[in-house]
Protein backbone atom coordinates (compact mmCIF):
# COMPACT_ATOMS: atom_id res chain seq x y z
CA UNK A 1 0.00 0.00 0.00
CA UNK A 2 1.40 3.45 -0.68
CA UNK A 3 1.75 6.32 1.16
CA UNK A 4 1.99 10.01 1.43
CA UNK A 5 5.47 10.69 0.23
CA UNK A 6 5.66 7.57 -1.64
CA UNK A 7 6.39 7.64 -5.48
CA UNK A 8 3.55 6.64 -7.89
CA UNK A 9 2.58 6.41 -11.66
CA UNK A 10 0.42 8.99 -12.46
CA UNK A 11 -1.06 11.02 -15.50
CA UNK A 12 0.63 14.76 -16.14
CA UNK A 13 -1.33 17.52 -18.17
CA UNK A 14 1.44 19.16 -18.05
CA UNK A 15 3.89 16.53 -19.26
CA UNK A 16 0.78 14.69 -20.79
CA UNK A 17 2.38 11.68 -19.93
CA UNK A 18 2.43 9.06 -17.36
CA UNK A 19 5.07 9.75 -15.20
CA UNK A 20 6.72 9.47 -11.97
CA UNK A 21 4.69 11.24 -8.89
CA UNK A 22 4.94 11.89 -5.14
CA UNK A 23 1.86 11.28 -3.52
CA UNK A 24 1.14 14.43 -1.63
CA UNK A 25 -1.90 13.49 0.06
CA UNK A 26 -4.24 10.30 0.35
CA UNK A 27 -8.55 10.60 0.83
CA UNK A 28 -10.52 7.54 2.39
CA UNK A 29 -7.09 5.62 1.58
CA UNK A 30 -7.24 7.01 -2.11
CA UNK A 31 -4.46 9.01 -3.21
CA UNK A 32 -5.77 12.41 -4.21
CA UNK A 33 -3.16 14.67 -4.96
CA UNK A 34 0.16 13.84 -6.37
CA UNK A 35 3.25 16.45 -7.24
CA UNK A 36 4.79 15.48 -10.88
CA UNK A 37 8.49 15.05 -10.73
CA UNK A 38 9.35 16.10 -13.62
CA UNK A 39 7.75 19.65 -13.78
CA UNK A 40 6.73 20.14 -10.26
CA UNK A 41 2.91 20.59 -11.07
CA UNK A 42 1.04 19.38 -8.35
CA UNK A 43 -2.48 18.03 -9.33
CA UNK A 44 -5.10 15.48 -9.09
CA UNK A 45 -3.97 11.88 -9.11
CA UNK A 46 -5.07 10.32 -12.30
CA UNK A 47 -3.99 6.45 -12.77
CA UNK A 48 -4.37 7.36 -16.99
CA UNK A 49 -5.22 10.08 -19.14
CA UNK A 50 -8.30 10.97 -19.25
CA UNK A 51 -10.79 11.12 -22.07
CA UNK A 52 -10.20 7.47 -23.01
CA UNK A 53 -13.01 5.77 -22.30
CA UNK A 54 -11.98 1.47 -22.24
CA UNK A 55 -15.06 0.90 -24.47
CA UNK A 56 -14.10 2.46 -27.19
CA UNK A 57 -10.74 0.57 -28.05
CA UNK A 58 -12.44 -2.25 -28.82
CA UNK A 59 -16.12 -1.65 -29.70
CA UNK A 60 -15.57 -1.01 -33.38
CA UNK A 61 -14.73 -4.34 -34.16
CA UNK A 62 -16.67 -6.01 -31.95
CA UNK A 63 -19.63 -4.98 -32.58
CA UNK A 64 -19.60 -5.65 -36.38
CA UNK A 65 -18.49 -9.44 -35.90
CA UNK A 66 -21.84 -10.08 -33.56
CA UNK A 67 -24.42 -8.54 -35.20
CA UNK A 68 -24.55 -11.29 -38.22
CA UNK A 69 -24.31 -13.93 -35.76
CA UNK A 70 -27.23 -12.75 -33.93
CA UNK A 71 -29.25 -12.47 -37.20
CA UNK A 72 -28.78 -16.04 -38.71
CA UNK A 73 -30.83 -17.19 -35.14
CA UNK A 74 -34.18 -18.71 -36.63
CA UNK A 75 -37.30 -16.70 -35.20
CA UNK A 76 -40.62 -17.82 -34.84
CA UNK A 77 -42.69 -15.05 -35.88
CA UNK A 78 -45.77 -17.17 -36.23
CA UNK A 79 -47.54 -16.07 -33.37
CA UNK A 80 -46.81 -12.59 -33.86
CA UNK A 81 -48.08 -12.18 -37.67
CA UNK A 82 -50.87 -14.75 -35.84
CA UNK A 83 -51.66 -12.23 -33.77
CA UNK A 84 -51.81 -9.52 -36.29
CA UNK A 85 -53.64 -10.80 -38.76
CA UNK A 86 -56.78 -12.08 -36.19
CA UNK A 87 -56.70 -8.40 -34.75
CA UNK A 88 -56.94 -6.79 -38.19
CA UNK A 89 -59.24 -9.85 -39.36
CA UNK A 90 -62.61 -7.59 -40.61
CA UNK A 91 -65.49 -8.88 -38.43
CA UNK A 92 -67.42 -10.16 -41.78
CA UNK A 93 -64.67 -12.60 -42.68
CA UNK A 94 -66.22 -15.91 -43.12
CA UNK A 95 -64.30 -18.68 -41.64
CA UNK A 96 -64.23 -21.59 -43.41
CA UNK A 97 -64.12 -25.26 -42.04
CA UNK A 98 -61.07 -26.79 -42.66
CA UNK A 99 -61.27 -30.33 -45.22
CA UNK A 100 -58.24 -31.31 -47.04
CA UNK A 101 -61.23 -32.47 -49.66
CA UNK A 102 -61.68 -28.71 -49.75
CA UNK A 103 -59.75 -26.18 -52.54
CA UNK A 104 -58.08 -23.02 -50.81
CA UNK A 105 -56.81 -19.51 -52.26
CA UNK A 106 -54.30 -17.49 -50.34
CA UNK A 107 -56.16 -15.04 -47.59
CA UNK A 108 -58.88 -17.66 -46.71
CA UNK A 109 -59.21 -17.87 -43.31
CA UNK A 110 -60.23 -21.36 -41.90
CA UNK A 111 -60.93 -23.02 -38.57
CA UNK A 112 -59.16 -26.03 -37.98
CA UNK A 113 -60.40 -28.61 -35.70
CA UNK A 114 -57.21 -29.23 -33.65
CA UNK A 115 -55.14 -25.78 -34.86
CA UNK A 116 -57.65 -23.57 -34.67
CA UNK A 117 -58.19 -20.61 -36.81
CA UNK A 118 -55.64 -20.14 -39.60
CA UNK A 119 -54.48 -18.18 -42.52
CA UNK A 120 -53.85 -19.34 -45.61
CA UNK A 121 -50.40 -18.04 -46.90
CA UNK A 122 -49.35 -19.49 -49.88
CA UNK A 123 -50.28 -21.97 -52.02
CA UNK A 124 -47.67 -24.56 -51.93
CA UNK A 125 -48.92 -26.95 -54.60
CA UNK A 126 -52.52 -27.77 -56.02
CA UNK A 127 -53.09 -29.84 -53.47
CA UNK A 128 -51.33 -28.48 -50.13
CA UNK A 129 -50.99 -24.89 -48.78
CA UNK A 130 -49.18 -23.21 -45.98
CA UNK A 131 -51.34 -21.87 -43.32
CA UNK A 132 -50.49 -19.54 -40.83
CA UNK A 133 -51.46 -20.67 -37.45
CA UNK A 134 -51.18 -19.46 -33.87
CA UNK A 135 -47.78 -20.92 -33.33
CA UNK A 136 -46.49 -22.17 -36.54
CA UNK A 137 -46.76 -22.00 -40.51
CA UNK A 138 -47.80 -25.62 -41.34
CA UNK A 139 -48.30 -27.29 -44.73
CA UNK A 140 -51.96 -28.91 -45.08
CA UNK A 141 -53.03 -30.57 -47.57
CA UNK A 142 -56.16 -29.65 -49.88
CA UNK A 143 -58.22 -30.76 -52.78
CA UNK A 144 -57.69 -34.23 -51.34
CA UNK A 145 -60.15 -36.67 -53.03
ZN1 LIG B 1 4.61 16.97 -15.16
Amino acid sequence: MLSVGDNVDSYCLKCKLVLAHVILFKVDGVINRVKCKTCGAEHKYRKTMPGVKKTAVRAPGAAKVKKPAAAKVPVNDAPLRWDLRSRNMPPKTSIRDYSMKDTFKVNDVINHSVFGIGFVEKIASDKSIFVLFHDTVKLMGMNVS
